[in-house]
């Protein structure tokens, strides 16, 4: 059957000041929404600002940032917009960084939250034949339902697996001709660590095309691998629960940055200290608006994420802007002996060696009064046994990290399978270090 290109061609083939004329009549409606939340209300009295300020789409300035900080002082309801009764659900974030924050949803919400999942599905080439299953909890966590009713949306046949029983999962890959899945990068990899145990050729012996990856960190090495290994195309997805979940931002098929919604968001990148705008392709903390929500709309959220727009135009078509692959929060970031490091920086000098598996553990502690960092990495099951062959590599990992973040780790090559697996998210790092 012949399909269009677009699951919304109306939004998705806006040019830029189509994009910036919708942005300012939805801002200007989700003020005026605002002023049903207690929280906005005072904000905006307090400062003297009125909703008839916002004239054009640089008034958006005038608007005090929100923060995270902002939605626990608030927990659970202190945000909303809309009475309870006009709410159908809640969601809370993973609580990765700290106490859980809410997020409530109308039915329109939920609603436009599917036509944006299903919008990204429909951009990396899914289609109504293709068999759908989802690898993430269901429940609290966004990427569950999300990706759930978003695929249901596009209609595409849907198998809710949830996440873990990797056994199970795999099962279902033959037995419904899985041609498409969403799930962590890092158990994109654990799923082809245990069908090779089961002797499962994902190319031979599965129907799998198309992977959408995200909710966590990975670098452009990791995704290659998971390419390479799974035999399918693998997407990058950004979301997150203040945001909805999945669906804020994704990859077309160039696989060169996500399209951010802007008919869905408005995006400000500003440098996370002076809080000003940096130029497009500088990298600063991301800061959504919410412009298609009703319940809970956010104005100016500092997502703590660190990112750029990538200049210039995508041979796809789209004009919405995109957003390079995530640095990590800007509360991942390492410092160490003054210098700052992130752990993708890490990630991407150890998935250039092929005999490296995708586990690795960062473990900052004090020796001494001293600060050090090791890295552990599991290799591969066939690699582990020559010890000399061993040394040699950790001595040139070590050499190719310190070319990377300018400080020594010390490295340790670990058998296969010896790092402990997260249930969720992987954790990456580890800080033992004294505060003083
Ligand atoms: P929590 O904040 O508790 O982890 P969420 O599930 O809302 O809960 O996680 C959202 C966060 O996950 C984002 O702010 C971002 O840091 C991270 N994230 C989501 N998608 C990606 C992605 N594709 N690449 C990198 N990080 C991502
Ligand atoms: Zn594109």
């Amino acid at each position: 059957m012949a399909y269009s290109e677009f699951f919304n061609p109306e939004l998705e083939t806006l040019s830029r000041p189509q994009i910036e004329a919708l942005q300012l009549q939805r801002l200007q409606d989700t003020v005026c929404r605002c002023m049903g939340s207690p929280f906005y209300k005072k904000r905006f009295d307090s400062i003297g600002l009125k909703p008839s300020d916002i004239r054009s789409l640089e008034d958006l300035r005038k608007i005090p940032f929100t923060t995270k900080q902002d939605l626990r002082d608030t927990y659970p309801f202190g945000i909303a917009s809309l009475p309870l009764d006009k709410c159908v659900r809640l969601h809370s974030s993973s609580g990765t960084t700290g106490n859980p924050t809410v997020i409530l949803h109308s039915a329109r919400d939920l609603d436009q939250w599917a036509n944006a999942v299903a919008r990204c599905l429909w951009m990396v080439g899914c289609r109504p034949e293709d068999v759908f299953q989802n690898s993430s909890g269901y429940g609290m966590f966004t990427g569950g339902l999300g990706f759930q009713y978003g695929a249901e949306k596009l209609g595409m046949l849907t198998v809710p697996a949830a996440a873990g029983n990797t056994r199970r999962q795999i099962k279902f890959f033959t037995d419904f001709g899985t041609t498409v899945v969403h799930a962590i990068p890092s158990y994109a990899a654990r799923l082809y660590e245990v069908m090779t145990d089961l002797g499962i050729d994902p190319r031979r012996d599965t129907r799998l095309r198309i992977f959408a990856i995200g909710a966590e960190p990975h670098s452009e090495e990791q995704r290659r691998r998971i390419e390479d290994m799974l035999g399918v195309k693998a997407y990058n997805s950004f979301g997150m629960s203040e945001m909805c979940g999945p669906g804020v931002a994704f990859e077309c098929r160039e696989q060169n940055g996500m399209h951010i919604w802007e008919d869905y968001y408005i995006v400000e990148i500003v440098d996370p200290d002076t809080l000003e705008p940096v130029p497009d392709g500088t990298v600063g903390e991301l800061v959504l608006t919410t412009l298609n929500r009703e319940a809970m709309p956010l104005l100016r959220y500092r997502t703590r994420d660190l990112t750029r727009i990538i200049p210039g135009d995508c041979p796809c078509g789209r004009k919405h802007r995109r957003l390079d692959r995530m640095r990590g929060r800007s509360d991942d970031m390492i410092i160490l002996k003054g210098v700052n490091i992130f752990p993708i920086q890490i990630e991407q000098v150890l998935m250039q060696y092929p005999e490296l598996a995708s586990d690795y553990l960062i473990t900052l502690e004090t020796a001494e009064d001293n600060d050090t960092m090791t890295v552990e990495v599991e290799m591969k099951e066939q690699f582990i046994d020559d010890y000399a062959l061993l040394q040699n590599m950790e001595r040139n990992i070590t050499a190719r990290l310190r070319d990377e973040i300018l400080i020594t780790p010390k490295v340790c090559l670990k058998p296969f399978g010896s790092l402990e697996r997260s249930e969720g998210k992987a954790v990456r790092v580890k800080d033992l270090r004294k505060k003083y």
